[in-house]
């Protein structure tokens, strides 16, 4: 199934341009214990309807990005840059604490 999404940098592209880097997964804060971390590194909460996703430029500029997209329909309703969202990098919702995914860069649809 093919559908566009929009780069923040580089503007509406193919979904083949891009890398898929998973749902959003805040990182647990403080010291989690083991069964937080469990849930933390294995459980997705894998929605039927509008996810926040990590993107990846595959074929472009290179940039992670964040992504609104019904599950459902491949709707794509927003992105953004990661300093534009809520879950800023060092906020807690940075997966990697880089702005990036820790270990999505590998992913592919
Ligand atoms: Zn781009």
């Amino acid at each position: 199934m093919s559908y566009v999404l929009t780069c923040p940098n580089c503007g509406p592209r193919e979904v083949t341009d891009f890398g898929f880097g998973g749902e959003v997964n805040p990182r647990p804060a403080g010291e989690p214990s083991q069964r937080e971390l469990n849930a933390y590194n294995y459980f997705r909460r894998n929605v039927a309807g509008v996810q926040r996703e990590w993107w990846f430029h595959r074929s472009g500029c290179g940039a992670w990005f964040l992504a609104e997209r019904d599950t459902r329909t491949n709707m794509v309703l927003l992105t953004e840059l990661p300093g534009d969202a809520d879950e800023a990098p060092g906020a807690g919702g940075a997966p990697g604490g880089a702005g990036q995914p820790a270990g999505g860069a590998g992913g592919t649809l």
